[in-house]
Formats: structure tokens, C-alpha cells, sequence
């Protein structure tokens, strides 16, 4: 792209080396229960046939694993009838397939349910699953809390605690099929209720890279959970450094929360601006592979009464966005107690609305859902729990 500026390439290998070991600090326990039994749900393939190595087996049992994981949604080996019952037994010593525990479930008037999940050191996040016509998201949450403290998101104001591990992440999806009991799913068909996940809950994906790729890694694969990448959308507020390699290794919808079009209101209320601004997250967006006019990106656009809500605001929003496959999702800001901020009016919402789609992008408001629950977007926030490292103390 002429004229855009490029990060030096050896700063930006180097950026991300840093953010990865940033993200190794805050990684979760071992996924293993006192009893020493572990985890199989989070694995890669290869890993899973390493186990089964590992414990006397053939690798071939991974893919049969895999199927009634994945595809069956079994947590019990004893209902894995394609395997003999003393090979069932064997896996039952050594491993467990394991959900979050929902430690409170609540449904919104508007069908909206919010899951709280409680892993196995005591850490909570939240969950939401969304309903649309013929269709549904699940928006699932990368981190206990949050690192950067964006100043209209109530997860923003909960320090990070630690980061979710690749199980923590699928695993929600997979708590929130068991609740509407849609395993296993139509062979060839897309699933009627949970058919589509974004990653927009609690935390930055693109802080916790590695495990959000495998969890999602997982839920794409074609004998299990079978999402295309089509289904996926991952939001982030402009980890600049890691989304080339989000849109190369992963190929998902990319989201970017944009919010203001100045570099001085974004430093404010996206203070991440300060490090990515403006200018250098659009290069990204512009070369973020697989963003074409049938594959948009999003651009999020909270808006936050008499702050980046006027007319001249959004004709500046469209004249960067000039020439990116983009379409604008216009949030109305959703309060959280004590939160600094107003939704703007609907006139106002509406104006700016008219302008960015009079330009030729699309640019719908969200409805907010599960308002009533504190479940819409940037309402999640759970109480930190201390964090304990030692797995045992927990059952
Ligand atoms: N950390 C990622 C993903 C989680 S936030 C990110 O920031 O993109 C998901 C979306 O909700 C983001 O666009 C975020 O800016 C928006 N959001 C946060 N707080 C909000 C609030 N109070 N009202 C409306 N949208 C909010
Ligand atoms: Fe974190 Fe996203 Fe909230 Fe910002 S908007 S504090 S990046 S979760």
C-alpha cells in the first residue's frame, strides 16, 4: 500500500517474540486433576496421539478420541462404544474430558444466556451465547480480566489474572452445546443454534495467541466441531504485531476495535493506541490476508455520547477507511455501574449511521442483547479469585 507506514520487520519479529513470552507469564496451571489424571480436550491431534503412544496404543485411537469428543460431544468414556470396554477403562484411569463448570447460568427476555465458568483453580470468566434467526453466536472469553484498560469496558477495569489455556477456551464452546444440547452435530449441515463463535468475551485473543489458535484450531477441524473459519470472527483492539499471523495461520474474520478517528481520543480511550496507532493498524488491516469484498473486516464503533459520536467523525471514519474491503458495526455503548460514559442518542447514532452507509459500507447498529443480565458486549467482568497455582487444592 503506497504511503502506509510499515513496521521496521525486524522490530516487528521482535515485538512479537515479546508479546509470546509476555503471554507464557500469565499461562494457566497444567491441565491435570489431583488425581493425576489429564485433560484430553485442548490437545492437537498430534498430541493426542502422542498420548496414546505414550500409554502402550496405537495412534489410530486419537482419531477414534477425536470423534467422540469433537463430534459426539462424549465427556464419559464408557459411552465410546467403538472402543472395547477394557480399553475404556484404561483411558478412564489416565484421562478425563473435562467442561468448565457453569456456576451460574442466566437467560435474558431476549434469549441471550450468560454462563459463568469456573476452571479447575478457581478463576471464572463469562460466556454468552447470542441467538439470531436460524442461527447463533457464542461469544467466548480469552483471559481472566484484561491488560489494557479501554475506558468504556467493564472487563477493562479487572487486572489480568492469567491467561486460558487452549482447553479453557473450546471448552466454553463446548459447556455452552452441552446446555442446548446440540451434540452431536448434522454431518454436512451447519448446527441450527450454536452455529458460529466469536471471540469477543472477557481479555485480548491476540495477548493470548497461542492457546486462542488451538482452541479455535480445534473447534475448525472438519471431523469435530467443524466450524469454518467463515464462522469465526476474533476481535482485538489492535494487537498490530500479531495480526498478520492471525489472518495467515488461522484465516479467521477479523474485528477491529477502532472507536475513535484521531490518534489523540483513541490514545484515551483505547490507550493501546499509544504503542499501535491509528495510521500503522490499518496498514495491518489492509494487509490482513483473506479480507476481501465478500470477506470484510469489521471495524467496532462504540459510541459514546458527545464523545466520537458527531457527523464530521464519521465522514472521518470513512475517509480512512477509503479502499478497505470494511463494513462499521455501530455499538451503542452498554453502561456497567460506575461507568464514565453515556450511549449516545438514537438521532445521533442514526446520523452517523446514514453517513458511513451513504458512503457505501455497511454499517449496522448492534442491538444490544442481555442488557438486563449484564451480558451485552463490555459488560462481562467476574471477581478475581487469588490465583493458585497448585491444581490439588481443587477437585
Ligand atoms: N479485547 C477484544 C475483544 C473483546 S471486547 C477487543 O477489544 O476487541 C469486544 C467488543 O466490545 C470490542 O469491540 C469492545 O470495544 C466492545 N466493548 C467494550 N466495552 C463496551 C461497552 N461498554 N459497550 C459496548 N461495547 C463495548
Ligand atoms: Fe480488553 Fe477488549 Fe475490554 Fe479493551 S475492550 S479492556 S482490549 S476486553
Amino acid at each position: 500500500m503506497p504511503g502506509a507506514p510499515q513496521m521496521n520487520a525486524e522490530l516487528t519479529a521482535a515485538e512479537r517474540d515479546r508479546i509470546l513470552a509476555k503471554s507464557a507469564i500469565f499461562a494457566p496451571p497444567p491441565a491435570v486433576l489431583p488425581d493425576g489424571r489429564r485433560e484430553l480436550v485442548g490437545l492437537t491431534r498430534e498430541e493426542l496421539a502422542a498420548e496414546m503412544v505414550a500409554i502402550g496404543e496405537k495412534p489410530f485411537r486419537a482419531k477414534q478420541l477425536w470423534h467422540w469428543i469433537y463430534h459426539q460431544g462424549a465427556t464419559d468414556f464408557s459411552v465410546m462404544s467403538s472402543i472395547a470396554k477394557p480399553m475404556q477403562a484404561k483411558l478412564a484411569e489416565r484421562f478425563v474430558v473435562g467442561r468448565p463448570e457453569a456456576t451460574a447460568v442466566q437467560t435474558s427476555s431476549d434469549g441471550t444466556r450468560k454462563f459463568l465458568f469456573r476452571y479447575r483453580d478457581g478463576q471464572q470468566v463469562e460466556t454468552v451465547y447470542i441467538p439470531e434467526f436460524e442461527r447463533g453466536s457464542v461469544c467466548i472469553s480469552t483471559q481472566v480480566g484484561c491488560t489494557l484498560s479501554c475506558k468504556f469496558c467493564h472487563t477493562g477495569t479487572q487486572k489480568l489474572t492469567r491467561n486460558l489455556g487452549a482447553a479453557e477456551i473450546v471448552g466454553q464452546f463446548m459447556a455452552a452445546r452441552d446446555s442446548y444440547g446440540e451434540w452431536p452435530t448434522p454431518d454436512g449441515e451447519a448446527p441450527r443454534l450454536l452455529s458460529n463463535i466469536v471471540v469477543m468475551g472477557m481479555g485480548e485473543p491476540l495477548y493470548n495467541y497461542e492457546a486462542t489458535a488451538k482452541a479455535l484450531r480445534i473447534a475448525m477441524d472438519g471431523e469435530g466441531i467443524g466450524l469454518s473459519r467463515r464462522r469465526i470472527t476474533l476481535s482485538t483492539s489492535g494487537v498490530v504485531p500479531m495480526m498478520d499471523r492471525c489472518g495467515q495461520e488461522l484465516g479467521v474474520n477479523l474485528a477491529v476495535s477502532l472507536h475513535a478517528v484521531t490518534d489523540e481520543l483513541r490514545n484515551e480511550i483505547v490507550p493501546l493506541n499509544r504503542k499501535y496507532p491509528i495510521a500503522e493498524l490499518l496498514a495491518a488491516c489492509r494487509r490482513y490476508p483473506g479480507a476481501t469484498n465478500a470477506r470484510r473486516i469489521t471495524f467496532e464503533y462504540v459510541m459514546l455520547d458527545g464523545i466520537n459520536d458527531s457527523p464530521a467523525e464519521a465522514r472521518e471514519l470513512v475517509r480512512l477507511l477509503y479502499g478497505l474491503p470494511a463494513k462499521v458495526n455501530l455499538i451503542p455503548f452498554n453502561p456497567w455501574p460506575g461507568s464514565p460514559y453515556k450511549t449516545s442518542t438514537g438521532a445521533a447514532v442514526n446520523a452517523f449511521a446514514d453517513i458511513v452507509s451513504e458512503a457505501g459500507y455497511s454499517a449496522p447498529v448492534r442491538r444490544p442483547r442481555g442488557r438486563d443480565i449484564q451480558a451485552a458486549c463490555g459488560q462481562l467482568r467476574t471477581e478475581n479469585e487469588r490465583v493458585r497455582r497448585v491444581p490439588a487444592e481443587e477437585s
